[in-house]
């Protein structure tokens, strides 16, 4: 038998996420066994089976995601490739991709930063008029542990028209100008690897780097009851950028307290991001998705008062 693999952050076979951006809270995990632990270049990268929630990805001690999340677990890789991806979707992953793709009225050329595990690949792809997407991940180990770890988020790897670079985004993006209709930022939280992806100068880069009429989402937005200071200074960045900008939001089990948001901005001050440009039949929303509808993408901007009093 294998030496068990142990880490700091499992203890008496839970996992507990404490962090400083969340304090005095954690979210916990029961963890049948570590699959994988390394430190790559960037940060820490650990992978476990756990009890419930399928195989989780954590970066730097931080849940990335887990396959219940992604209402993919149990789905074996044998049964796998981009055109079954239909099957499997999650609610992070189909909002912060749909959000934005149904925003713009014909995108063509995407481009995902960070978003290693694939999941978001995978979403972009469901939209037909796509031709070409490319991904650009700083950290070849969270691709590489995906693809072997996550098959139901790395799928979307498979796609003929997606291309993959590692690299640091801030850096990809300062040498493309008007090239995409859509920009997903995916990344992990401010603190490491993508403390760049969260400043005015890379929403800067991001606007250089769309077409007329281009739209945006990013991670970095959150959660509403914990991180209102920094919800507020992200939109006021993206605000002395994008002439539109607006803040929605996604359940999601396993990120501290139950919600993550997003920025979507867009270039074209005429655009209405509350309201789909783009729909999908009923048919199609519920064979595409398990939590993205044309409802939920309105409702989505939808503010309790503390949230929208302080971002007015
Ligand atoms: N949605 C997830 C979350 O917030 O928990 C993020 C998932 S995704 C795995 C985050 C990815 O961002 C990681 O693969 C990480 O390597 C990548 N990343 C971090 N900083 C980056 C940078 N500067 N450029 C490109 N990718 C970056």
């Amino acid at each position: 038998m294998g030496e068990q693999i142990t880490h700091p952050t499992i203890k008496d076979g839970w996992f507990r996420e404490i962090s400083d951006m969340w304090p005095g809270q954690a979210m916990t995990l029961k963890v049948n066994q570590v699959l994988h632990h390394e430190k790559s270049k960037y940060q820490d990268v650990l992978i476990f089976e756990s009890s419930d929630y399928g195989t989780v990805l954590v970066l730097d001690n931080v849940i990335q995601c887990t396959e219940r999340d992604e209402f993919s677990a149990r789905i074996g890789p044998e049964q796998l490739d981009w055109k079954s991806s239909v099957l499997i979707n999650g609610s992070y992953q189909e909002m912060i991709t749909h959000l934005a793709m149904n925003s713009h009225p014909n995108p063509e050329k995407v481009l995902v930063i960070g978003g290693g595990d694939g999941g978001v690949l995978r979403e972009v792809v469901k939209h037909e008029c796509v031709k070409e997407a490319i991904l650009c991940d700083i950290d070849e180990a969270v691709i590489r542990l995906s693809k072997k770890y996550l098959p139901g988020m790395a799928v979307g790897f498979q796609h003929p028209k997606v291309e993959t670079i590692v690299g640091d985004g801030f850096k990809f993006l300062e040498d493309r100008k008007n090239e995409f209709d859509v920009i997903i930022t995916d990344s992990s939280d401010p603190e490491g690897p993508a403390e760049a992806l969260f400043q005015k100068a890379y929403f800067e880069l991001l606007n250089g780097a769309l077409r007329e009429g281009g739209v945006i989402t990013t991670q970095g937005s959150e959660n509403q009851w914990l991180h209102m200071p920094l919800i507020v200074e992200l939109k006021k960045a993206c605000k002395e950028v994008f002439p539109v900008v607006e803040y929605a939001y996604t359940t999601i089990p396993t990120y501290p307290s139950g919600q993550i948001g997003f920025m979507v901005c867009c270039k074209d001050p005429n655009r209405d991001l509350k309201k789909p440009v783009r729909q999908w039949s009923e048919e199609e929303e519920e064979k595409l998705c398990k939590y993205y509808s044309k409802e939920i993408h309105e409702a989505s901007f939808v503010l309790p008062n503390f949230a929208r009093k302080a971002l007015r």
